[in-house]
């Protein structure tokens, strides 16, 4: 069996595409194994910073993504305690052109069908739809790769095969069955509103952040600004996995129909007419690698939505992965799981960082009474440009 040069990554998601098209640039060749026949609709808006916005850039997406994302010029964060807007974070051209790329909020399916795009074009990678992973074996010359497509198995020969599976990763499964993905009691619900039906204040390109007690909302242009999406948190105690079970409209309606909430809160949530909802689980620990196989994306550190960071983190730990197994091109077998334990040690202070961000967000964002009232003084008091610096470590970040 001859030593093969090919890297096969299960998942072609935000993370798959992003790391294949990586790896590629560094001339390897991909094979992507993806379970689903074809790249879902499924899912809403995604939030893109700089640091994420800079690695697809750098990948040559940058055309293929400004159609389709939206800049919003601020991020609006308003209190369900004092009513309305305590304070606005200028994003837009300017913020653009301080941190050396773009914020961007983007459906999920669009950014999705970009990296698809760019892939199909590549050469060098082969994407595979309803072809999913099933075993790993190691041995002298790399690894053996176990897919299956309907009843039929396939073996491929790798140098490296990498987990982005998602937060129900089969590769996690494989490597660390012991590390599990942990309901968080929270739900998220969302759906989407065509822009001409709510009134304009509603429609600007900002993102709205309504905190309340309990819960909080998100609201933002995607689609080339012709759709709002909205997202509400909620706790709750249904914890079936998956991205998109329908949500009875009464339900999440009960919630912000409550005084606590002003107006325009409720009317946003009012205005939607579908609803899909999904339980926030998280993958705890710190462990992504082993030999010749890493993890990356929510297979690895599945995290709370409330730092906007779940898909940023995947893009980065790509980039951070693509870069360290590009240093070990003509090294021999060994130097592979060397790369992947310096990616994993690279990767994971970071990482852990941003899960605790996004943690402790979740939990400001859903205070209640004197406790509220004290975070919109301070949020007010801070000001706009603090409160934009508190994100410098985030944005900042580059491979
Ligand atoms: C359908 C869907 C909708 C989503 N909607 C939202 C949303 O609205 N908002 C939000 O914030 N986040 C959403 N997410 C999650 C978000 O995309 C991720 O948190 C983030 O982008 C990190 O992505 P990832 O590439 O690590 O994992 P994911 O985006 O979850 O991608 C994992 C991919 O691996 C595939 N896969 C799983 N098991 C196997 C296997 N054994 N073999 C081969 N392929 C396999 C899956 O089909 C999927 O395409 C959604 C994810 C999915 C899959």
């Amino acid at each position: 069996m001859a030593a093969s040069r090919t890297i096969v990554i299960a998942g072609a998601g935000i993370g798959g595409l992003t790391a294949a098209l990586a790896l590629a640039a560094r001339g390897f060749r991909v094979v992507i194994l993806e379970k689903t026949e074809r790249l879902e609709e499924a899912g809403a808006g995604l939030q893109l910073s700089p640091n994420a916005s800079r690695v697809l850039i750098d990948l040559g997406l940058q055309q293929r993504l400004a159609t389709r994302a939206v800049t919003p010029e601020a991020v609006s964060i308003m209190s369900a305690q004092s009513g309305g807007e305590i304070i606005r974070l200028p994003l837009g051209e300017a913020a653009s052109a301080r941190a050396g790329a773009p914020y961007w909020v983007i459906h999920r399916a669009d950014l999705q069908a970009a990296l698809q795009g760019e892939v199909n074009d590549n050469p060098d990678i082969e994407l595979r739809l309803g072809c999913q992973f099933e075993d790993t074996a190691a041995h002298a010359k790399g690894l053996t790769v176990v897919q299956r497509r309907g009843m039929t198995r396939q073996q491929e020969v790798a140098m490296a095969l990498i987990g982005a599976d998602g937060i129900w990763s089969s590769v996690r499964q494989h490597l660390f069955p012991q590390v599990q993905p942990q309901f968080a009691g929270l739900i998220a619900w969302r759906g989407t509103v065509d822009a001409t039906l709510l009134p304009r204040e509603y429609t600007s390109r900002r993102v709205q952040l309504w905190m309340g007690p309990n819960a909080h909302l998100v609201a933002y242009p995607i689609s080339a600004a012709r759709q709002i999406n909205i997202v509400a948190v909620v706790p709750g105690n249904w914890s079936r996995p998956g991205w998109s079970a329908p949500g009875d409209t009464g339900e999440i309606k009960n919630v912000f129909s409550s005084p606590q909430w002003p107006g325009p809160a409720r009317l946003i949530v009012g205005a939607v007419d579908e609803w899909r909802k999904w339980a926030l689980f998280t993958v705890p620990g710190g462990e992504w690698s082993h030999g010749a196989i890493a993890l990356l994306g929510d297979a690895a550190h599945a995290m709370l939505p409330f730092a906007a960071q779940g898909a940023g983190m995947a893009i980065e730990d790509a980039a951070v992965l693509a870069k360290c197994l590009g240093e070990t091109q003509n090294e021999p077998a060994p130097s592979i799981a060397l790369a992947m334990q310096r990616y994993a040690r690279l990767r994971l202070p970071r990482v852990t960082q941003v899960q605790r961000t996004a943690r402790q967000s979740g939990r400001i964002y859903h205070l209640t009474g004197s406790a509220a009232f004290a975070r919109d003084l301070a949020i007010k008091l801070m000001g706009a440009s603090r409160v934009l610096a508190r994100q410098d470590w985030i944005y900042d970040w580059r491979a």
